[in-house]
């Protein structure tokens, strides 16, 4: 964190969006599809910029977390209801930090009643893809917008971060590897790499620090960029 801040120091505040958390897929009224995101690392980034003077809207999935001081916190359940806010929130914003795992499938249908077990032993759901939020603000991007993505990988990691950076038309993309220890989600800890400035941009690698730490230096690799 810094004395000053710096997102302040402009002459209009700087206005960020930042989704964290997982998305939650409901398939019938108890049963649903999610993953391991704690959300952690996104809110450490609202903080963060929170803290520099910026005003940040948290578009965050079902967590255990508080909202941090002063961030707006607008909670969303499934993909559809994200890619929803996000897209509504976009056009005011200078800036985006996709930080959410959000769920790449989705099931074509939700029960209204409880699916109960039959005597097959097989059961199947017709899952259909979600919207790509970032690729979506990616592509209605103006000029002087910045956005972040992150990529979680657990194999081929620098050329699918590079893919993604490239695809979704991201500024600049942070990979953590599940295969570092102490790094992805759950935990207090992280070890992020930075890319930046298209394929053929820079690669800032970071060691294994506190997410908090991981923020901080997120959020000043943002202050640096053109
Ligand atoms: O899931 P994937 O690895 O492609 O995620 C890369 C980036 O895109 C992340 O920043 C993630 O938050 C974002 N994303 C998104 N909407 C999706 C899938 C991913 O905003 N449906």
């Amino acid at each position: 964190m810094v004395d000053q801040p710096l997102f302040s120091s402009k002459q209009v505040v700087c206005r960020f969006l930042v989704t964290a958390g997982p998305t939650v897929e409901a398939i019938d009224p108890v049963r649903f599809i999610s993953n391991r995101s704690t959300g952690k690392m996104g809110y450490a980034i609202a903080a963060e910029f929170a803290a520099r003077g910026a005003d940040v809207v948290l578009v965050s999935g079902p967590t255990c977390l508080d909202a941090p001081e002063g961030v707006r916190c607008v909670d969303v359940v499934s993909a559809e209801d994200m890619y929803r806010e996000c897209v509504a929130l976009w056009p005011e914003m200078d800036g985006a930090v996709m930080c959410a795992a959000v769920a790449d499938y989705t099931p074509a249908k939700v029960s209204d009643a409880k699916i109960k077990k039959t005597e097959s032993s097989r059961f199947s759901i017709d899952l259909v893809p979600t919207k790509d939020i970032a690729a979506e603000l990616g592509r209605t991007k103006r000029a002087g917008q910045l956005l972040v993505g992150f990529a979680l990988e657990t194999d081929n990691e620098e050329a699918n971060a590079l893919g993604k950076l490239e695809r979704k038309n991201l500024d600049m993309i942070v990979l953590n590897s599940l295969r570092d220890e102490g790094a992805g989600f759950g935990g207090d800890t992280n070890r992020i790499t930075i890319y930046s400035g298209g394929r053929n941009g820079g690669k800032t690698v970071f060691p294994l620090e506190s997410k908090t730490a991981a923020a901080a230096h997120i959020v000043d690799f943002i202050e640096s960029l053109p």
